[in-house]
């Protein structure tokens, strides 16, 4: 594993996480989709908020399970609570510093249909 550090586009928010890249995930869902949020889930444990608490705000839908954390200043989502794993954290890649995910193996979630997604287990970390 390695560790990385990201943020959001303003420099607000920071933080540090530790991971491999190798479970990279793409959703096809209505909010990632318009993000273009790349998953990379981790155990809390394995992140770390450097700064930029108190410039975060959530936007929550549906069942309201997942919580999208945001920056309030420059709106860029770097990292959040995801509706499957509840108690981890989800980064987005596109958002660590020194990445090129072109260069990375990107797996595909079907998170449009969620419910048959999630039940097939289908890789998603
Ligand atoms: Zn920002």
């Amino acid at each position: 594993m390695k560790t990385y550090e990201g943020g959001c586009h303003c420099g607000r928010v920071r933080f540090r996480v530790t991971a491999d890249l190798d479970g990279v995930t793409y959703c096809n869902c209505s909010v990632c989709t318009k993000k273009g949020f790349l998953h990379l889930i981790v155990p809390p444990q394995q992140f770390e908020l450097i700064s930029g608490k108190d410039d975060l705000t959530t936007y929550q839908f549906n069942t309201g399970t997942a919580k999208h954390t945001f920056c309030k200043v420059c709106g860029i989502h770097s990292f959040y609570v995801p509706r499957s794993d509840p108690d981890k954290i989800d980064v987005n890649v596109c958002c660590l510093d020194g990445v090129d995910v072109t260069t990375l193996s990107i797996k595909q979630f079907d998170g449009r249909n969620w419910e048959c997604a999630i039940e097939k287990k289908v890789p998603w970390r």
